[in-house]
């Protein structure tokens, strides 16, 4: 699918419900991919504005900000993107974003560097690795993959029951919304695509 076609199709979902969330990131991360920094920072306020606890959002915002010449405005948003991430326990999106503030010689916020982030200081009782790639719980991994093959077991092993309950509703409305025919490889592979970046999972 070419960049035009996935930013039309993921327009037309933010257009067809402008209160979700992932619409707005999809197409805020597809505009940021295509070199269309300005539409990616617009779309990526939107995602914050409704959901101000999703850190991947403050971190693909700092990205376009920066890469648009706004230095001031990716500086803002990854210093409150430090902290949202910290609190919320999201590793990975934290510290690239105190990498990014390191880098332009901007004050990081305080956390502990290197230490388990805040939301999931806690847990003591797991010890089996896992956490949640979304919301970053060390706990309430699924019982078993979701469904056959590949994707199934790599949402199996990054994805919280409580994440993946979050997603099934969202799911039919993207197929509704977009009108995919899931027996189609493209619409099957569309639907995957939305699936992944609900749950925050890197496509590899
Ligand atoms: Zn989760």
């Amino acid at each position: 699918m070419s960049d035009n076609t996935r930013i039309q199709q993921f327009k037309q979902m933010t257009e067809a419900d402008p209160d979700n969330e992932l619409g707005h990131f999809s197409l805020g991360k597809a505009c940021l991919e295509a070199g269309r920094f300005d539409e990616a920072a617009a779309s990526l306020e939107r995602v914050i504005t409704i959901n101000p606890k999703m850190s991947k959002a403050f971190q693909l915002l700092g990205d376009a900000y920066e890469k648009a010449g706004a230095r001031d405005k990716a500086v803002e948003v990854m210093t409150r993107g430090v902290t949202v991430a910290d609190e919320h326990g999201d590793l990975m999106p934290r510290d690239a974003m105190a990498d990014a503030l390191k880098s332009w010689g901007a004050p990081v916020p305080a956390f502990a560097p290197g230490a388990a982030p805040a939301g999931a200081a806690s847990d003591a009782g797991s010890d089996s690795g896992f956490s949640c790639t979304r919301c970053g719980q060390p706990r309430g991994q699924l019982e078993k993959p979701p469904f056959k093959g590949p994707l199934g077991g790599k949402i199996h092993a990054n994805t919280c029951s409580a994440c993946w309950r979050e997603w099934l509703p969202m799911g039919t409305k993207v197929i509704n919304e977009l009108g995919l025919a899931l027996a189609s490889e493209a619409g099957q592979s569309t639907y995957d695509q939305y699936m992944l970046e609900f749950l925050q999972i890197e496509e590899r």
